[in-house]
């Protein structure tokens, strides 16, 4: 009996991208010899994403789509993914073609092998971005990793392959605050790595803006270490004892020598620099606090308008 691979592919305004990556996949699935689910997730695509992939169903029963009820955003779409694949193993892609099909094959191969759960596949070049993008994500990752016992990964992205058993656990993983990258990590498993060349976008434009690359990178952070708070702490001890020696040094001037009012500029320099860094810790704890507040509310993380023709 041959295993069915789900292909967990979320698509936000993909209408260009999505003739080109069927075309795609359909050439590689030739190649192996098991069963395939094609399962798109429409992220409330303001194009024509949605009637696209109701013509690609229509004619391809290998073709599953879910309609997300707005734009979740990535993260939250690839859980609903997670929800309805049916596959003994899913390879999540992007719509966009930057992940090669031709890699699935490999990936596939390795599984069967029966060895490793989960699949990932590693960038050799990160395709067309910007040196400044590049430089920033390689000194996040140091960063983050620099501040965890859990093993992060640079150059991997979300292209991997999951077994059954992983899906399962990323299944219970509900937070609403969702760093998926984190996740891999997280549960464990046995990895192995594919190298591969990201290629450019097939067509359209990429979302990641730099501001949604550092709501990104704060999600990371935040939902990986308690790093930052600790710093906070240490920078409080450490100005704390500096404020101790000085008032020190202040209470014994005085005794000695009197104290003529002086000092205005030193006054205003401790204030404001006391000012923020206490602003700065506020922040800090701000960040962590408004991560509780939004998971103690305990949401749904996506909801579904229909999954294949039925309402759901
Ligand atoms: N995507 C999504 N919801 C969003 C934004 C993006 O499902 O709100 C999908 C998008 O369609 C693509 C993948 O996530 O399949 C990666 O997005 P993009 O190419 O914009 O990001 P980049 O490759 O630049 O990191
Ligand atoms: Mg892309």
């Amino acid at each position: 009996m041959s295993h069915l691979i789900t292909l967990l592919i979320p698509c936000y305004n993909e209408e260009l991208s999505l003739p080109k990556l069927y075309s795609a996949l359909c050439e590689m699935a030739i190649q192996t010899n098991c069963n395939f689910e094609f399962l798109f997730i429409n992220d409330g695509s303001k194009d024509n994403t949605l009637n696209i992939l109701k013509q690609l169903r229509e004619k391809d029963n290998r073709v599953s789509y879910i309609d997300l009820s707005r734009n979740f955003g990535k993260e939250n779409a690839m859980l609903a993914g997670f929800d309805y694949a049916k596959g003994n193993a899913v390879v999540i892609m992007d719509a966009d073609l930057q992940h090669p099909p031709q890699v699935i094959p490999q990936m596939i191969e390795k599984w069967q092998q029966g060895e490793y759960d989960d699949i990932y596949a590693q960038r050799i070049s990160r395709g067309k971005e910007t040196w400044l993008r590049k430089k920033l994500s390689l000194l996040y990752y140091k960063l983050l990793q620099s501040s965890t016992r859990v093993n992060i990964l640079p150059n991997v992205g979300d292209f991997r392959l999951l077994d059954r058993k992983c899906i399962n656990a990323l299944r219970q993983m509900r937070e609403s605050c969702r760093y998926t990258k984190g996740m891999f990590c997280y549960i464990g498993f046995k990895k192995t790595s594919i190298p591969f060349e990201t290629q450019d976008r097939a067509a359209g434009q990429s979302t990641m803006s730099y501001r949604n690359l550092i709501a990104l990178a704060l999600e990371g952070i935040t939902s990986y270490t308690t790093a930052p708070l600790r710093i906070a702490t240490m920078l409080g001890g450490i100005i704390s004892l500096c404020a101790f020696i000085y008032m020190a040094y202040v209470f014994i001037k005085a005794l000695i020598w009197g104290d003529p009012v002086s000092g205005y500029p030193s006054l205003m320099i401790v204030i404001l620099f006391l000012g923020g860094v206490q602003m700065l810790t506020i922040g800090i704890i701000g960040e962590y606090l408004a991560r509780v507040f939004n998971e103690s509310k305990h949401r749904p993380v996506y909801f579904v308008r229909e999954y294949n023709n039925k309402e759901v």
